[in-house]
């Protein structure tokens, strides 16, 4: 249950015996109540473009720092993420909380984050268990280059860590 809109605190099961109360779980009278069925990275995803969408542009954190949790939850959905991904968002929502100008970018991770701890393998289920794994891929990028020189020679070619990492000389 996502509780006081967007920006609230996302309830998992085990914690229906908390109290709707100032000192608990404040609410503005808002409830989003979501089925045992939901896959719950997906609402987050959801909420990660909408506070990137509604991010005014004014402060540094919260322009970069929303477009750069949509990318990371862009990548999981992808099926491109790693732990990378993850130790990021965290990352990015420390910064978010102490540096955004107000209270939007201050609480823009928070149902990315509410959901990473509560609903966790909706995330790993989606994860490559590398460390890390690029999203863009630089040989596709250079078939253009390739085309305009008329080559397709092993050194127009980027070649993976596999190979040694690198263009051919
Ligand atoms: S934190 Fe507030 S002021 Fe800063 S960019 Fe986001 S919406 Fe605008």
């Amino acid at each position: 249950m996502q509780v006081s809109g967007a920006s609230g605190v996302c309830l998992a099961m085990h914690e229906f015996s908390r109290r709707i109360a100032f000192e608990d779980v404040p609410t503005a009278g808002a409830f989003m109540v979501f089925g045992a069925h939901r896959d719950m990275f997906e609402v987050a995803r959801n909420f990660a473009h909408f506070f990137a969408h509604e991010s005014c542009g004014f402060c540094t954190p919260c322009r970069v720092g929303t477009s750069l949790v949509v990318r990371c939850m862009d990548k999981i959905a992808k099926g491109l993420g790693s732990q990378h991904e993850i130790r990021e968002i965290f990352r990015i929502h420390r910064l978010l909380n102490v540096a955004s100008h107000c209270g939007l970018g201050q609480a823009a991770c928070n149902p990315v984050f509410d959901t990473l701890n509560k609903f966790r393998p909706a995330y790993e289920r989606r994860l490559r268990s590398l460390d890390f794994e690029p999203a863009f891929d630089l040989d596709g990028a250079l078939a253009s280059a390739r085309q305009m020189t008329g080559r397709d020679d092993p050194g127009a070619h980027f070649v993976g860590e596999s190979q040694g990492f690198g263009v051919h000389p």
